[in-house]
């Protein structure tokens, strides 16, 4: 026998097809017969046409699972993990400190709203998310956990939110060089708020079997982003057909980044310091009390008003009765699919007076997508038309992701690297990182992969790649067609091997 066939091997799969829904398996099987099962994320899904993906409870055999990992708490990372528990999983789950809270906080808001929808069944209930809470585990940043004799893990830093981390894991066994597999999760390389220890110099020296990477704005540099928001702003404030403009952001960390525009609008006197500014989010004011004010470094603006349930409703007759008023009003969600933005958008869509910032990403399928997108005067919302004669502006400059450019400037850091697999971006996005990264000739000799939930990527004991349709795929039953796609893609990776 082949000293290679005493090697293991790794099969390594997505959840996900595009952007939401978070979720990545590795799955090692040693010689021994011997497995670990990695899940890295699990998250909900937020397209439009991956929603009903939501309902499913048990996708991949949660029970079998060895380890799991939080890169970070967004509800398309985090929304799942009460699955985990429900279907008996009985480990660890692994986050940093700042995830644990914060996932504490969000997937207390999840469970209530899913149980308030009387369209659908629940998928998990609030015990579930007890249970899964109570399975949540601290590690330190840059910290090397040794879990078992095969499986090691380190989370890095990662400037995407408060407490967000890539995943380090190491996989060793008996006469092999370790293997070393890089999950980026979101991935962004400053965080204004927070302090994120660096990552160390020995991830760099380290030989990377893969780095599965993210690719939500992989069709974007840096460079071309426009910083519009001020500057709108301020024409917005001087406009004197506008009054109420309300600004749509996540509940999370985003309002931070606002605050501070809005803070510096009035150092300048741009924005005058009598304009009351309300923070209509009950999710958000819950992080700003339990995370940022303990964990983050900020500013907020003068006459800054936190509203509960009754100031919210004291607020929208307040605009109502005086409408000629100028104010701005920041609320959730972000893509205006539920929250206070969406009530909002209801109620003023039709008042030419009014204006709606919109300040994150927006998937297609979303409402504010939609409305961005809309050629024409009128949209439906609810079953209800409605015209659109609110002023409608948005903005990509205070995206959380690293854009292509910066990806790549990250990667080159890593002196060893076999594969890049991305994952977690639209097809377009990901279609335009892999076309960068392959013109690149710093990467010429590294394989380059688009992942989806359709197929998986084993890399076998002599580190070769095959490239498998998933069981996810619609076309994936028959043994015949294995075959053939086994033999449609097979790459040697000897040559770095030398
Ligand atoms: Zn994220």
């Amino acid at each position: 026998m082949s000293k290679s066939r005493t090697l293991p091997y790794v099969d390594y799969m997505n959840l996900h097809n595009e952007v939401t829904g978070s979720g990545n398996i590795l799955i090692v099987n040693f010689p021994n017969k011997v497995t670990r099962k990695i899940l890295i994320d699990y998250g909900m899904f937020q397209e439009k046409q991956y929603e009903d993906l939501n309902q499913i409870s048990n996708e991949t055999n949660l029970e079998d699972i060895d380890y799991v990992f939080v890169t970070h708490n967004h509800l398309d990372h985090v929304g799942k993990l009460p699955l985990l528990t429900k279907n008996g999983y009985s480990g660890k789950v692994y986050c940093t400190e700042i995830t644990k809270k914060a996932i504490h906080i969000s997937l207390m808001n999840t469970v209530k709203i899913i149980s308030n929808n009387k369209n659908e069944k629940p998928i998990y209930s609030k015990q579930d998310v007890n249970a899964l809470i109570s399975r949540l585990t601290v590690i330190n940043y840059n910290e090397t956990l040794k879990l078992d004799e095969y499986v090691s893990v380190t989370l890095l830093s990662n400037s995407h939110l408060g407490g967000a981390c890539m995943v380090f894991l190491s996989i060793s066994y008996d006469g092999m060089q370790d293997r070393n597999y890089l999950f980026t999760g979101d991935y962004k390389h400053t965080n204004r708020f927070y302090k994120v220890p660096k990552i160390p110099g020995w991830v760099f020296n380290k030989k990377i079997n893969a780095i599965i990477t993210e690719s939500t704005y992989g069709y974007q540099k840096s460079f071309e982003i426009k910083r519009n928001f001020r500057d709108d702003l301020e024409k917005l404030l001087l406009d004197d057909t506008i009054n109420t403009i309300f600004i749509a952001s996540i509940s999370q960390e985003r309002p931070l980044s606002i605050f501070r525009e809005l803070y510096l609008l009035q150092k300048n006197n741009i924005l005058d310091e009598d304009v009351e500014i309300f923070y209509d989010s009950p999710l958000g004011i819950k992080y700003y009390e339990d995370i940022y004010t303990k964990y983050a470094d900020f500013v907020i603006p003068k006459n800054l008003i936190f509203l509960n349930k009754k100031t919210h409703d004291e607020l929208v007759l307040d605009i109502q009765e005086k409408p000629y008023k100028k104010r701005i009003v920041i609320a959730a969600s972000g893509m205006l699919d539920h929250g206070r933005a969406r009530d909002f958008l209801k109620l003023f869509i039709e008042d030419s007076s009014k204006a709606f910032f919109i300040t994150c990403f927006t998937p297609e399928g979303t409402l504010a997508n939609e409305i961005l997108n809309n050629q024409s005067s009128t949209i439906k919302i609810d079953g209800i038309i409605y015209n659109i004669c609110a002023k409608f502006f948005s903005t990509s400059q205070f995206s959380q992701h690293d854009f292509s450019d910066d990806l790549i400037r990250f990667f080159k850091k890593f002196l060893f690297v076999d594969n890049i697999f991305i994952n977690h971006g639209s097809n377009y996005a990901k279609q335009c990182l892999f076309e960068e990264i392959k013109k690149d000739e710093h990467f010429k000799n590294i394989n380059v992969e688009i992942m989806s939930r359709d197929k998986f990527i084993r890399i076998n004991s002599k580190n070769e790649i095959k490239i498998f349709n998933s069981k996810f795929n619609k076309n994936s039953n028959t043994n015949l067609k294995r075959k053939k796609q086994k033999r449609e893609k097979i790459y040697s990776l000897s040559k770095i091997y030398r």
